[in-house]
Order: C-alpha cells, then sequence, then structure tokens
C-alpha cells in the first residue's frame, strides 16, 4: 500500500456508466425539472415499496420540508438522538420549533427506546410532548421502528426515519423507506453516503397530502393544480404561489447519477458487510468493542464504528486516533453528540445531559469503510489498530 496516502474514512465509488448517465444529460435539453428527477425518484419509491418519494438538493432540505410538511413550527417540539449529524435537529430550528435528544443505547448508538418511553411519559406530566421524533438509522442500522411506532400511536407523535446512512438496509426483513412504521423517511446522496448524487437527498411516503406539500415546497410554494388555486387559471402559462417554498430542487444530472448508482446499491452494502465482516474477524482480541448488531435488522454499514474499551485499553482515545492518522489511516469520529454544539449549548444544553452519548463520544472510533475498499488496505488498517492500542 502507497504510504503516503491517506486511506479515507468513506468515498465514492463511480463507473464508467456513472460518467456516461451524466454526459447523456449534459447533451440533452434538461438539466433541471426533466424527465431523470422523476424516473431516480420512482426507482427510489419502487425498490423501497413506498408509494412516493420526492428528490430534493440535500437530506437536509429533505428533512426541512418534511418538517414543515407535518405542520412542526413554533411552540412544538422534536426529539431525536444526540449521535447524529446536526441536521437531524437542525430542521425543528429551520421551522421555529424546539429540540430535544432522548439517549442512545450504548450497543447499537441508535435512539434508546427505553428512554424513549421513559422520556414520553414525563413529558405526557409536563404537558411538552413532542410533535415529531426522528430515529436515525446509525451508521445504517435501523432502530427499533415496531417499538416507536407503538409509542406513537400512544403518545401522539409523527415519525421522520432519518435513513441519510441506511438506503439499502432492512428491518424486520423490509427495505428501510417502505413507511411502515413512520410519516416519512429520509435519505442522503452526499458522496460519503451509501449511493452518491453529488448532493442530494430523498423524502419518501406513503402519504399522498404529504408528498403533494412537500413536492410544493421544494419549489417555491408553487402549484400549477387549478383545485389549488384561489381562482381560474388566467391562462395556459398560470401558477399560483400559494405558500412559502424554497427552491430545493434536485437537478438532472444529479438524479442521472443518483439512479446510475442506484443500480449498484445492492452490489455496494454487499460489500460494505462483508468489510464489516473481515474487520470483526480482524479486530477481535483487541481491547475494543466492535459495532453491534440487531436481531430484527440487516444494517447498510455506512459506518464501521469501534469502541475503545476503557477497561483494557491502556492507551487513550485521543492517542489512539493519533497513531492511526500517523499511519495514514483516515480514522473519523461520528458523531460530537449534537446537544454540545455551541449552538445547542447557547438553547441551554449541557455536558452531563445525555451521558451515554458522551461516553460514546469518548470512545468511538469510526474506521475506513466504502465499497473500493481493498482487502490489503483493510488488513493495513486492523494492523495498524492492533500496533495502536498496545
Ligand atoms: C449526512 C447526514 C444528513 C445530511 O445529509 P445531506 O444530504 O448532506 O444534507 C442528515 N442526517 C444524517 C444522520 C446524516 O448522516
Amino acid at each position: 500500500m502507497d504510504a503516503r496516502t491517506t486511506i479515507p474514512y468513506g468515498r465514492q465509488s463511480i463507473s464508467e456508466e456513472d460518467i456516461q448517465a451524466v454526459v447523456e444529460v449534459l447533451r440533452s435539453d434538461w438539466l433541471t425539472q426533466g424527465p431523470v428527477v422523476p424516473a431516480f425518484e420512482q426507482a427510489v419509491a419502487s425498490q423501497c415499496k413506498a408509494q412516493y418519494a420526492i428528490a430534493m438538493n440535500s437530506a437536509t432540505s429533505a428533512l426541512h420540508v418534511a418538517c414543515l410538511a407535518l405542520e412542526l413550527g413554533p411552540g412544538d417540539l422534536l426529539w431525536t438522538s444526540p449521535v447524529t449529524f446536526v441536521a437531524s435537529a437542525n430542521c425543528a430550528r429551520y421551522c421555529g420549533a424546539d429540540v430535544d435528544f432522548v439517549d442512545i443505547d450504548p450497543t447499537t448508538a441508535n435512539l434508546s427506546v427505553d428512554k424513549l418511553a421513559k422520556k414520553l411519559h414525563q413529558a405526557r406530566r409536563t404537558g411538552r410532548l413532542p410533535k415529531i421524533v426522528v430515529p436515525v438509522h446509525f451508521g445504517g442500522l435501523p432502530c427499533d421502528m415496531a417499538a416507536i411506532h407503538a409509542l406513537s400511536k400512544e403518545f401522539g407523535f409523527r415519525i421522520i426515519e432519518d435513513a441519510s446512512h441506511a438506503i439499502g438496509a432492512s428491518y424486520q426483513s423490509e427495505r428501510v423507506g417502505n413507511g411502515r412504521y413512520s410519516d416519512i423517511t429520509i435519505f442522503s446522496f452526499h458522496p460519503v453516503k451509501i449511493i452518491t448524487s453529488a448532493e442530494g437527498g430523498m423524502a419518501l411516503t406513503n402519504n399522498a397530502q404529504l408528498a403533494n406539500r412537500m413536492q410544493r415546497l421544494r419549489s417555491h410554494g408553487i402549484t400549477r393544480d387549478p383545485a389549488l388555486m384561489t381562482h381560474v387559471p388566467d391562462g395556459p402559462w398560470y401558477y399560483q404561489q400559494i405558500e412559502l417554498g424554497f427552491n430545493y430542487r434536485m437537478t438532472e444530472l444529479q438524479a442521472a447519477l443518483g439512479l446510475s448508482q442506484l443500480s449498484r446499491l445492492s452490489t455496494f452494502v454487499l460489500r460494505r458487510r462483508e468489510l464489516a465482516q473481515r474487520y470483526d474477524t480482524l479486530l477481535s482480541g483487541l481491547p475494543l468493542t466492535l459495532p453491534g448488531r440487531s436481531a430484527e435488522a440487516d444494517s447498510a454499514w455506512h459506518l464501521y464504528v469501534i469502541r475503545l474499551d476503557p477497561k483494557t485499553c491502556q492507551i487513550n482515545h485521543s492517542q489512539v486516533f493519533a497513531r492511526l492518522l500517523d499511519a495514514r489511516v483516515g480514522v473519523n469520529l461520528h458523531y460530537i453528540p449534537v446537544h454540545l454544539q455551541p449552538y445547542y449549548r447557547e438553547l441551554g444544553f449541557k455536558a452531563g445531559d445525555f451521558p451515554q452519548a458522551e461516553t460514546y463520544y469518548s470512545q468511538a472510533i469510526s474506521l475506513p469503510l466504502y465499497p473500493d475498499l481493498k482487502d490489503t488496505e483493510q488488513d493495513y488498517i486492523a494492523h495498524c489498530m492492533a500496533e495502536a492500542v498496545q
């Protein structure tokens, strides 16, 4: 292996077919608002067995529009996991709503369903129940959606699955995105995620009203449907802006890349799973806790996160991290607990609020994982890890 280049923690896998697909769009009549975005939407919806899919320029935009479609506004509350990318929480702030967090289950790093139930009972007593809960399928491993869904019926909240890591994952033998246990599911197509459109995201739902609303909000709040207008159209050119929306549209180039990538989704996930199993074997016996599994779910393996075992590991977290970076192993840390970000501290959160998330943060390291990672590179990473913890 080339000692001069750092192995990244994640990266896209681009084929000649992907390049051809994008070039074809460049030679076509439509760079945006053409036929490829709907084709990509339909392909994702049909693979995931969802009724509707709405492509956007990012998962962040999709989360925002999903919250608006579910009528989240000032005075409302959204709960999510503290171990996630900031976007899972920021979507509530865009709507003027408040955020709170539910601490994680340390074996999966997913939001703990027990803690969710306890917090809901408490919130009912204080009259501050959430309007929306956003479970994040951390690292690609689906949360216990049946249990979260049952709680949503008992406590009257809506569910947006942040499945940014989890396209291609399954839960109870069904594909994530089918919406059996949620109102809306969000995918991200950022280059480090499972499939990419460069920037891009998608919202899936089985609810026609939510789908229409999200479609409208991604494009300025404009409609061409006469049934929704205040008066009959002035002519064939006519449209009406009936609410305040955004330009969150995905381009045809992005959709062409995404659609081409989608045909390799199962290959990508299989390779990621194979690499995860290889890591399990290569790292066994080291003073580390390896990623947790779930009996009910198959992860898409966006991330392979190990935790240092403070009881048996003599070297501290920052030292291990530094040693791996020195060896040009591009490790990373997913995530800095969101409530500890200055923006959220400013809103009143503080260290100690979510102890499992904070302990996790002091131990976690994401190892390189992506379909094009070679076995020999992975052997080298495992070797460096063994050296680093000694
Ligand atoms: C990447 C990511 C997002 C945001 O995705 P973008 O497409 O970059 O906006 C949101 N939530 C989680 C959990 C993510 O990992």
